[in-house]
């Protein structure tokens, strides 16, 4: 055969392309071994660069949700959830997100997943910092959207230590005020104490390393504060901007992307007050999609960033694809 042939078919059989000349060249490769299952799933980083940061999508897991928490118009929860395949007597599934912000100076993590607190479905955060090449002790500064254990849980080890052992935790005065407050969980119902668990060993742990800080604040160059009260009394979401470039990591500003997207009014029934989480969700998701500003999500599928646009009675969004870089 001739060279040029021969390069020919290789670069076929190379793109899984063979040829009737290529097919001798192929079929000894069929033949081999296949390759022995994994029986487990991949640790999920997923790193997108933002200007001259780069943020990185750490996946912790996902917990299973009754779909019960949805309030609102029946027809249209059905409708939407119907839409995406999900059963109506099944639970639906909330991917856990954390952030990773590398802003060249610092390493900011934003929420923190569920630790070992949630059962053997979340808890995944330390192994996919393991996979980026990172320790714990690396990460400088740590921003809680919301007190909720989903997203607090995770700055505390199994032992009760903290995981992050040089980090400052940053978390809204307001939500401080309220999930750290030994008052206010005195006085909530009997039902609603185990939800207090996720301040209380967060507080005991760090101590005065928790550093609270009014709604709208910026905290670090870069990354700022945007109040988004109602699913907690200091629910914060932060924005992150790298030489114009901006992503608006949401926190619990959302949790069903099928139902809220299309469907913003629909709230869920742990809002702290369902009237204020409508409307900071309906005016932040009107902001993003007409300043076409990415979104990230900590309960939207992995790796959770995308783009809202207005469409129909809400919005639809539209995942980033994959950057090289
Ligand atoms: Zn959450």
């Amino acid at each position: 055969m001739n060279p040029r042939r021969r390069h020919v078919i290789a670069r076929l059989s190379a793109l899984g392309l063979p040829t009737l000349l290529g097919a001798a060249l192929t079929l000894p490769q069929m033949a081999r071994a296949a390759a022995p299952l994994a029986g487990s799933q991949q640790v999920s980083v997923h790193r997108l660069k933002l200007g001259k940061f780069e943020v990185t999508t750490l996946l912790d897991g996902f917990i299973d949700v009754p779909i019960g928490v949805l309030q609102g118009e029946a027809a249209h929860i059905r409708e939407h959830l119907e839409a995406v395949g999900q059963k109506m007597d099944a639970p639906m599934r909330f991917p856990v997100n954390a952030f990773l912000v590398n802003t060249g100076s610092k390493l900011v993590l934003i929420d923190a997943g569920g630790a070992n607190m949630l059962g053997p479905t979340a808890g995944r955060l330390p192994a996919a910092l393991a996979a980026l090449g990172l320790n714990p002790g690396q990460i400088d500064e740590v921003y809680i959207t919301h007190m909720h254990g989903d997203h607090l849980h995770g700055t505390v080890s199994p032992d009760g230590s903290r995981l992050f052992p040089n980090a400052v935790i940053r978390i809204a005065q307001a939500d401080l005020d309220y999930w750290a407050n030994p008052k206010v969980e005195a006085a909530a119902p009997e039902n609603q104490k185990g939800r207090f668990a996720a301040a209380k060993r967060a507080v005991a742990a760090y101590g005065d390393r928790i550093k609270g800080f009014a709604l709208g604040q910026e905290l670090s160059p870069g990354i700022k504060s945007v109040s988004a009260v109602g699913h907690t009394p200091g629910h914060s979401c932060y924005m992150v901007e790298s030489e114009g470039q901006k992503l608006l990591l949401l926190g619990d500003l959302m949790h069903v992307a099928a139902v809220q997207f299309p469907r913003p009014e629909i709230t869920v029934a742990f809002d702290w007050k369902q009237d204020e989480a409508r409307a900071s969700r309906k005016a932040l998701f009107e902001q993003v999609a007409r300043e076409r500003i990415m979104v990230g999500g900590a309960h939207l599928a992995f790796p959770g960033i995308g783009r809202l646009r207005a469409a129909g009675n809400g919005y639809a969004y539209d995942p980033i694809l994959w950057q090289l870089f």
